[in-house]
């Protein structure tokens, strides 16, 4: 898709910080990060919006499989303590739309952990 930034970054044409990358999947560093982790998730595939991928149910399910994993990697992922209380985590989510805040009209799932500017908040 021409002029879609993601599409860009996924052909390499902009630089990112790449953290994971498959045939299908990229996922690099947000570049204004809202926590001390934030990766993107993206589709290699075209997508505007989470809508525009509802027919892709193996894809999403990737996308979302790939965030523990990710997570692992960057020291957020949700650990239990001595008691077994859960520790750390991170936050997975999808923006759709403009009432959903989506900005980049190219699917991506933000994972978001190492603090917790949320907590009590939905
Ligand atoms: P949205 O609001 O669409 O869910 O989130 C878009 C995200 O993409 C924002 O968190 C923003 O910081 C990030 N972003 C926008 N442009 C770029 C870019 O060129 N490179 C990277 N790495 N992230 C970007
Ligand atoms: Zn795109």
């Amino acid at each position: 898709m021409e002029n879609c930034i993601f599409c860009k970054i996924a052909e390499k044409k902009i630089p990112s910080t790449a953290v994971y990358e498959d045939d299908e999947l990229l996922a690099f560093k947000d570049i204004n990060p809202a926590a001390p982790v934030h990766l993107l998730v993206i589709p290699k595939q075209h997508f505007a919006t989470l809508q525009d991928a509802a027919g892709e149910p193996e894809l999403l399910g990737k996308m979302l499989a790939l965030a523990p994993r990710l997570a692992e990697e960057a020291g957020c992922a949700v650990g239990y303590d001595a008691d077994g209380k859960p520790v750390r985590g991170y936050k997975t989510l999808i923006n759709s739309g403009p009432d959903g805040g989506q900005e980049v009209y190219h699917l991506h799932l933000h994972v978001i952990g190492g603090a917790h500017p949320w907590r009590g908040q939905r």
